[in-house]
């Protein structure tokens, strides 16, 4: 039996199916593993009620059960929650958008999946295009999503020294180059792995950029503005109709329900939905269902503010105050958080490298994510810095977590021989 080259990248060492695959023995293996290491959004149990007494009424009305369980929805996604959306975008953002500007993916991954691939790789007339990361280090996700080879390219950040062990990454507009090669520009905000927002004047400068260049600009919003608006600092909402937008109902509390909603000019959505059809005949509509009514009265943006950031900004608080007192005394510095639910720690001049403190910290039952697989669009730059972060989801059990950063301040005081 022989793959094709499509079989086979995904068979391979992709590196997000390695990563899922070592947690996942990792926990198999039992014991008392403290989990600092996927993208589990936390539970939250005021979030949670709303859900389960929602399902409640539905499961209680002939009419929407059937189309809950019962039909397909059309390829662009549920239309009653389409409108739902485009009407309290409308409302509350003053953006001139209507269903016809949206489309809904199972899950904000796979619709990155088409967007990159529309977006990068083979042109007409043998040309080829990358999508440009403006800043790296950046969402892990995207690294294997091309169908053609290296389907990225991404500028080195400038970074910025900040008091009380912390520092921020920002765009390194002079280094950024668009141009011919350029598929489109991409930006998580905030990201993942670094809680980094960039700021409103950044994406600025990034829309005129794209728009100058006549390519799109993608925000990742999964954890952004709107909703679920895990943000710490400020950022406006952003869209025109050169920026497509993507937000999801995961980090809401509902990951499960594998949501993802793409906000675009009319003819970018009509090419998605053809290839949603292609691909499975229409998205899940379960998400939609369940979030409409959220999404129509524009709760979804009272339930962000109030309970969803709220929840991960006493846990990021909670979480700094432990790692000052354990990596105390070493040169650690964490990234600004301003959003999203991991803490990105930076160890200058480590002497081993972030995937041996990773293995060392697997072996005492602590799981972590090293901070190198984050650079897609930097694989062939040999900067130190990739060696020298991790990333620690923060969303868990306040004392695992605790309990957790104690073992990691151990072994970073062992690794720069203080210890
Ligand atoms: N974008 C970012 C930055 C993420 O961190 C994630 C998931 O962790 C996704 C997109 C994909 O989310 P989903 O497919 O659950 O919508």
């Amino acid at each position: 039996m022989e793959y094709s080259k499509f079989g086979k990248k995904f068979g391979g060492d992709a590196g997000i199916l390695s990563l899922m695959k070592d947690m996942g023995e990792a926990m198999a293996q039992g014991g008392d593993i403290i989990m600092m290491g996927g993208g589990n959004p936390g539970h939250i149990p005021a979030f949670q009620e709303k859900m389960q007494q929602r399902l409640q009424d539905i499961a209680a009305d002939d009419e929407i059960c059937k189309r809950l369980l019962g039909v397909y929805s059309a390829p662009q996604g549920e239309l009653d929650f389409l409108s739902s959306l485009a009407g309290m975008l409308r409302r509350e953002q003053g953006w001139q958008i209507g269903p016809e500007n949206i489309c809904l993916t199972n899950g904000s991954q796979s619709g990155f999946f088409l967007l990159m691939n529309m977006f990068a790789g083979e042109f007409e007339g043998g040309r080829s295009k990358k999508i440009r990361l403006p800043l790296a280090p950046e969402y892990i996700g995207y690294t294997d999503i091309g169908l053609s080879s290296e389907l990225f390219v991404a500028t080195r950040p400038k970074i910025e020294l900040l008091e009380e062990h912390l520092f921020k990454y920002r765009v390194d507009f002079e280094e950024l180059s668009v141009g011919e090669e350029t598929g489109a520009i991409c930006v998580s905000r905030p990201t993942n792995p670094t809680g980094n927002v960039i700021t409103d004047n950044e994406l600025e400068r990034l829309d005129t950029i794209a728009k100058e260049a006549g390519v799109p600009l993608i925000i990742d919003s999964a954890y952004g503005v709107p909703f679920p608006g895990i943000v710490f600092s400020r950022a406006t909402p952003m869209w025109n109709d050169n920026i497509i937008l993507c937000l999801s109902l995961s980090k809401l509390g509902l990951p499960a329900v594998r949501t993802g909603i793409i906000i675009a000019g009319e003819e970018i959505i009509r090419v998605l939905s053809g290839m949603n059809a292609v691909m499975s005949l229409a998205p899940t509509g379960f998400g939609a269902i369940l979030a409409d009514q959220l999404v129509d009265s524009g709760e979804v943006i009272d339930v962000s503010q109030q309970i969803i950031r709220p929840f991960y900004q006493d846990k990021m608080e909670i979480t700094r105050r432990v790692i000052a007192e354990e990596l105390d005394g070493t040169p650690y510095r964490i990234h600004k958080p301003e959003g999203a639910i991991f803490l990105w720690l930076w160890f200058e001049d480590l002497p081993i490298s972030s995937k041996e403190l990773y293995e060392r910290l697997k072996k005492r039952g602590v799981l972590v994510i090293s901070g190198h697989h984050f650079f897609p669009g930097l694989e062939n730059d040999a900067w130190q810095h990739k060696n020298e972060c991790l990333r620690l989801n923060y969303a868990q059990d306040d004392a695992q977590v605790a309990r957790g950063i104690a073992i990691i301040g151990e072994e970073v005081k062992k690794a720069y021989g203080m210890l």
